[in-house]
């Protein structure tokens, strides 16, 4: 796929410039060639920097394993960070790995929208940059975006929630369903909202769904940090609220594993048991998928983190020898400031009917450990 990439376009053009000045004479072609491998020498064996928001969420340290392991064997050095999901901690890792002669950063944003100005650090130092699962947004520095297809992983979810509650085999409900949404800084909470909600409106506007607490925007469900204790605050509040007298929670859409613990515990201190709510949820973290084994958590949303710091290693040691990503979308992520050229992976959604197939066939997770 051909596009033009501003900043790298012009660091390969000025290598491609040099070499036409060694090389008069040369075709284009010859010069590219040589352009891409004086690059791929050049960085041979160059400094990556990888910033990942937190290690309080397990799939965080599966990505940055995966991703510095994958690197390692190309030969790269790799600066790996985690943040706590502190803003101005996450600014200071990029800023230090620009400082320590990164040639590539690799960055899973906390806050999409507060990392311009190391960016600019980055361009002006001619770093590319490489947004990972999370687009981070305001910027014109950002090279390529490596994620899974957001939209579908809402829509998975709000399906699987139907399919939970019955409505697949026909059920009419109402049923009561209460909604969460993610933090309202990371983009992708947006994509799974609106994925989600493509799914449920036209289920609340036939009144085959109830949302009985009222809230329904995502500003209302939205939960900053993604935090599990804020989730668990805000479905006690709910039940605390609207769920009086015999008026049960059927259904809860849960775009976090995380969240969904919080919203479960919520669910069990208010004396809900077997059988729970439909509560679905993302990520397919050891305890979710446990707490899917044992019927507690309906389903959860696997993304292979394999497989994402699979494609973006792939990405980055493309760029680092001055050639083109692979990419398969170059429409849906703008980030404020230009499209961001993107690879997307297929989510899966998993349940108790297919865990074994997909987690412990995938080897994902052993047996044992999940028992
Ligand atoms: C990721 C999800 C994750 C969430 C909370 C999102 O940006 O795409 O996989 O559940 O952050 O960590």
């Amino acid at each position: 796929m051909h596009m033009r990439l501003g900043r790298i376009g012009g660091v390969v053009s000025a290598i491609a410039l040099a070499a036409t000045m060694t090389a008069c004479g040369s075709s284009t072609k010859t010069v590219d060639a040589e352009a891409s491998s004086s690059a791929a020498a050049g960085n041979a064996g160059a400094l990556i920097g990888v910033t990942m928001p937190t290690k309080s969420s397990e799939r965080w340290i599966h990505d940055g394993d995966n991703v510095k392991k994958q690197l390692e064997q190309l030969g790269y050095k790799v600066d790996l960070q985690y943040a706590e999901n502190d803003i101005p901690t996450q600014a200071n890792q990029i800023e230090n790995q620009i400082t320590k002669g990164a040639k590539l950063l690799i960055i899973a944003s906390i806050d999409g929208t507060a990392i311009t100005s190391q960016l600019q650090q980055a361009a002006d130092a001619k770093i590319p940059v490489i947004a990972y699962d999370r687009l981070i947004r305001n910027s014109p520095n950002v090279d390529y975006y490596a994620t899974f297809d957001n939209f579908k992983v809402g829509v998975q979810q709000a399906s699987s929630l139907l399919k939970g509650l019955g409505v697949d085999d026909g059920k009419k409900g109402p049923f009561n369903v209460e909604l969460f949404g993610g933090s309202p800084d990371d983009n992708n909470a947006t994509f799974f909202w609106n994925g989600a909600m493509s799914i449920l409106q036209p289920k609340i506007d036939d009144g085959t769904l109830v949302i009985k607490s009222g809230q329904t925007d995502f500003k209302q469900a939205a939960i900053l940090r993604w935090d599990p204790a804020t989730a668990q605050k805000r479905m006690e509040d709910i039940i605390t609220k609207t769920y009086t007298g015999s008026t049960k929670v059927d259904g809860v859409l849960s775009p976090y594993d995380g969240l969904s613990i919080g919203i479960l515990s919520a669910l069990k201190s208010s004396g809900y048991g077997k059988p729970y709510p439909i509560v679905t949820g993302q990520d397919a973290e050891l305890q979710s998928v446990k707490s899917i084994i044992s019927d507690e958590q309906y389903s959860t949303i696997f993304k292979d983190t394999r497989k994402l710091a699979e494609q973006t290693v792939k990405m980055a040691d493309a760029v680092l020898k001055g050639g083109q990503p692979e990419v398969n979308n170059t429409k849906d992520y703008e980030n404020g400031n230009k499209v961001v050229p993107s690879y997307l992976l297929d989510p899966v959604i998993v349940d108790k009917s297919n865990y074994k197939d997909v987690i412990i066939g995938g080897n994902y997770y052993t047996e044992d450990q999940l028992k």
